[in-house]
C-alpha cells in the first residue's frame, strides 16, 4: 500500500467496500514500463480499469491505449486520448462499434478470423489490421483460454486475404496470459510470430509490426520476475529473431499497470465456525465474488489481505462474501490464515485490488451497491 492510500484510508475512514487507488503509482509503473522497453510502444489495456483519472494520467504521459469496445474507445476520447492512439485489439466486434470507431479515427484493429476480417473490409477499409495467434499461456495464473487467437498457417492465410481485401496487413500479436509469471512464455510467442514474419515476407506481405500484448504481473501473494526480467527476455528474444530490422512493438499492459496500484478496504462481517471443529473460521467480508473480486474465481489470484492484527496468533481461514449465493466464497483451498482476534466490524485491507475489480462489481446483487471508488 502506498503512503498516500494509508493516510486516506485512516484520515477518511471511507466507507467500506471501496476501491482506494493512488494514481501516481499508476505513472511510477508506466515510467519502470518505458524505461524497461524503451523500443515499445505502451497501449494501455483501457479493461483492467477504465477509471478517467486513470486514463487523463496516461494520456498526459503520452500513452496509447488497447480497447476492447467502442465504450471504451469513447472514454479515452473523453479523457483527452487522440483517436490515432486508440487500437481496437477485441477480435469480436459489433458492426456498430466497428463504424463508430472507423469514423472516429481509429487505426488498428485486431482479428483472428476471415469472418471478423471481412467486417473489417467492409466497414474501415483501409484500416490497418493485425491478426491475433493462440500461443501457450502455460505460467499464467489467469490463462485467457482458447476463446482468442488462431494458427500460424491460417494466420498467414488471413494475413494474405487482408492486403487483398483492401486493408492494410500491419502485424501480429500474441497474448501469453494474465498473471504470467515465466519469461519463457514471450521468448516462445515471439519465436511463433517471426516464424510467420518471414513466411508471409516470402509471399510478399510485409509486416511492419508485432504486439506483444499484456500478461506483465503484479505482486499478490508470491513474488513475480521484476519488469527488467520480462524485458530482458523480450529484447533478447526480438533481436535474436529480428536482428536489427526490429518491426514496431507494441505492449498492452493492464494488471502491471494499476494492480498494484489500489487497495480494497473492505469491513468484516462475520467471523463463524458454525459448530465446525476443525479450527477453522469463516469469515465473510462486505466484498466477496459479486463486488468486484471476481479474479478469485477457481483461487486464481491470491490477493494479499492485511488487518489491524498482524503479527499476532493466526489460525487457518475460509473467505467469503456477504451475498446468499454459494459460490460466493472467493478462498477456500489456498491456505488463508488470519488473526485470531479478527473480529466482526473489523476493517481489512486487500493488496493490489487496482486491476480488474471495480467493473466486475455486480450492479445490486442482494442490493449490494457496486463497489466505490476513490482516485487520489
Ligand atoms: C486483457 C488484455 C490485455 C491486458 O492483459 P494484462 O494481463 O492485464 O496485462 C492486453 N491485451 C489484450 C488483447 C487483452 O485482452
Amino acid at each position: 500500500m502506498t503512503p498516500k492510500i494509508a493516510r486516506f484510508l485512516s484520515q477518511q475512514q471511507p466507507a467500506t467496500p471501496c476501491l482506494v487507488l493512488d494514481v501516481d503509482r499508476v505513472e511510477q509503473n508506466y515510467a519502470a514500463l518505458r524505461d524497461a522497453l524503451p523500443l515499445a510502444h505502451i497501449y494501455y489495456a483501457v479493461k483492467a480499469n477504465p477509471a478517467a483519472p486513470i486514463l487523463q494520467r496516461l494520456v498526459g504521459l503520452g500513452s496509447s491505449f488497447d480497447a476492447a469496445s467502442w465504450e471504451e474507445i469513447e472514454m479515452c476520447i473523453a479523457a483527452g486520448a487522440p483517436a490515432d492512439k486508440i487500437s481496437f485489439g477485441n477480435t469480436i466486434k459489433k458492426v456498430a462499434s466497428i463504424r463508430r470507431a472507423y469514423e472516429a479515427g481509429v487505426p488498428m484493429y485486431a482479428f483472428d478470423s476471415r469472418e471478423e476480417l471481412e467486417k473489417l473490409a467492409e466497414w474501415a477499409p483501409g484500416s490497418r489490421v493485425y491478426c491475433r495467434l493462440l500461443v501457450e499461456n502455460q505460467g499464467a495464473d489467469w490463462p485467457l483460454s482458447r476463446k482468442f487467437g488462431t494458427s500460424i498457417e491460417h494466420g498467414r492465410e488471413l494475413m494474405i486475404a487482408a492486403g487483398e481485401m483492401g486493408l492494410d496487413p500491419f502485424g501480429l500479436s500474441f497474448h501469453v496470459g494474465s498473471q504470467q509469471t515465466s519469461t519463457a512464455a514471450y521468448e516462445a510467442a515471439i519465436g511463433k510470430v517471426a516464424m510467420l514474419f518471414t513466411d508471409l515476407a516470402d509471399a510478399g506481405v510485409d509486416l511492419r509490426m508485432v504486439n506483444l500484448g499484456g500478461g506483465f504481473p503484479t505482486r499478490y501473494q508470491s513474488d513475480v520476475p521484476g519488469i527488467d526480467s520480462f524485458a530482458h527476455a523480450i529484447m533478447g528474444a526480438m533481436t535474436s529473431h529480428f536482428g536489427n530490422a526490429l518491426p514496431e512493438i507494441l505492449i498492452e499492459p493492464g494488471r502491471f499497470m494499476v494492480g498494484d496500484a489500489g487497495v480494497v478496504s473492505s469491513e468484516v462481517v462475520l467471523v463463524s465456525a458454525r459448530g465446525a471443529t476443525d479450527g477453522r473460521r469463516w469469515v465473510y467480508l462486505d466484498i466477496g465474488r459479486f463486488g468486484g473480486m471476481a479474479e478469485t474465481e477457481g483461487e486464481s489470484i491470491k490477493y494479499r489481505i492485511a488487518t489491524a492484527h498482524d503479527g499476532l496468533d493466526d489460525g487457518p481461514v475460509a473467505i467469503a462474501g456477504p451475498t446468499c449465493d454459494g459460490a460466493d466464497i472467493m478462498y477456500e483451498r489456498s491456505g488463508y490464515r488470519l488473526p485470531l482476534a479478527l473480529r466482526s466490524g473489523d476493517k481489512v485491507e486487500l493488496l493490489s485490488t487496482g486491476a480488474y475489480v471495480t467493473t466486475y462489481a455486480a450492479q445490486a446483487f442482494n442490493g449490494f451497491a457496486p463497489l466505490a471508488e476513490h482516485y487520489i
